[in-house]
């Protein structure tokens, strides 16, 4: 049996830490907006190499209210990517926009920088990529796009903390960063967390009011705002494993790396890295036309894997109504050959042998 992931696996070798400092919160009683939630907003600041972070209850929350913050509402149209978890298209629904579904890139899955430009209308106010599986989406040229037409960027980085362009990390690099504290995410809390990323003094002000009551004086009330909190225990959690995020990623590179060499195979399109792009392989998802075959073997193995994701978000009874959608050729095509094998930091070069057996068996 290999799991997906191993959360106890990992939960044992930071127990002694995480104990300490769960204990201590319980101690203290400061549960909402503690000292710990200070501290670990300015370390992942200063970790981002962004001004403000700024935490809340989720990722979708920080998507959420970033396109709020932005100023993107009724009537906008904002341009993403089909190949993602719902939440992405959820957060533009969630403040009367709609999403727009455009291609991606056969080679690293992410929105594709020419059909963004295609999609482009009188009515676009903001493009959302999503840094898919942990690696960055070709943010230069979206950035060139953006200000050649005056859209917003908001960054999807559920998958992504700690990826860098050039050495500068995802999340800092649009007009806001979104990021999931999942359990499963690279940065994992144990329950549910997001943190919010900008350089803009105005829009960090708006998203402060819009994630505690749209207030920032007690008793003032400025906006009408949302109940979007990072609790203490979570955030307690949060620093001490953000200071072992790029060990983690360092590992997950090493075990994709492994795997990339195991399984090259005609049959098998491995992930690809891109030049000065760090991909930190939140999942290792490879293509094969018979991805089905492969999920049935592993079944029977009781290897860990899943199909992320298997048709694109345009064709979700959610969205479908009330989005649109351009032509999406690479998206179909990729969802029906993707199937993501367990990769996490405390992988073992024997696990991951085991896997390669079985998927080369097929
Ligand atoms: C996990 C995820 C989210 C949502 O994060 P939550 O913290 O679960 O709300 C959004 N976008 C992507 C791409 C994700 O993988």
């Amino acid at each position: 049996m290999i799991p997906m992931l191993d959360l106890k696996l990992q939960y044992s070798t930071l127990k002694n830490e995480i104990d300490t400092a769960v204990a201590d919160v319980l101690q203290n009683t400061h549960f909402i907006m503690g000292p710990n939630v200070v501290q670990f907003e300015s370390e992942a600041a200063q970790y981002l190499g962004v001004k403000h972070a700024i935490s809340c209850n989720s990722g979708t929350d920080a998507l959420h209210l970033a396109l709020r913050a932005c100023g993107i509402g009724e009537n906008d149209e904002v341009i993403t990517t089909p190949f993602s978890f719902a939440a992405t298209a959820e957060a533009i629904c969630y403040v009367g926009a709609t999403p727009v579904f455009v291609d991606i890139d056969p080679e690293t899955y992410n929105i594709y920088t020419q059909a963004i430009k295609a999609a482009i209308t009188s009515k676009t106010k903001a493009i959302l990529p999503v840094h898919i599986f942990g690696q960055a989406a070709d943010m230069q040229e979206i950035a060139k796009l953006a200000k050649d037409n005056n859209l917003r960027i908001i960054e999807d980085c559920a998958q992504s903390f700690g990826a860098r362009i050039n050495n500068q990390q995802t999340g800092t690099l649009g007009d806001a960063g979104c990021f999931s504290f999942f359990p499963s995410k690279n940065l994992g809390c144990y329950g549910d967390g997001g943190l919010f990323t900008t350089n803009s003094d105005e829009i960090a002000e708006q998203f402060t009011l819009l994630k505690s009551h749209g207030s920032k004086v007690r008793n003032q009330h400025e906006i009408i705002g949302w109940n979007s909190r990072l609790d203490e225990l979570q955030a307690a959690i949060l620093r001490i494993k953000l200071k072992h995020i790029d060990d983690f990623n360092k590992n997950r590179i090493a075990v994709a790396k492994k795997y990339n060499k195991l399984l090259s195979s005609p049959s098998i399109n491995t992930p690809s890295f891109k030049e000065n792009m760090s991909h930190v392989f939140h999942q290792y998802t490879l293509l094969s036309e018979n991805r089905d075959a492969i999920s049935e073997q592993l079944n029977k193995e009781k290897i860990g894997h899943a199909v992320y994701y298997p048709m694109p978000l345009s064709e979700q009874p959610a969205f479908n109504p009330i989005s649109r959608a351009e032509s999406l050729n690479t998206t179909q095509d990729i969802c029906s050959k993707c199937i993501s094998l367990p990769i996490f930091p405390e992988m073992t070069d024997e696990q991951i042998e085991k896997v390669v057996d079985t998927v080369k068996r097929v």
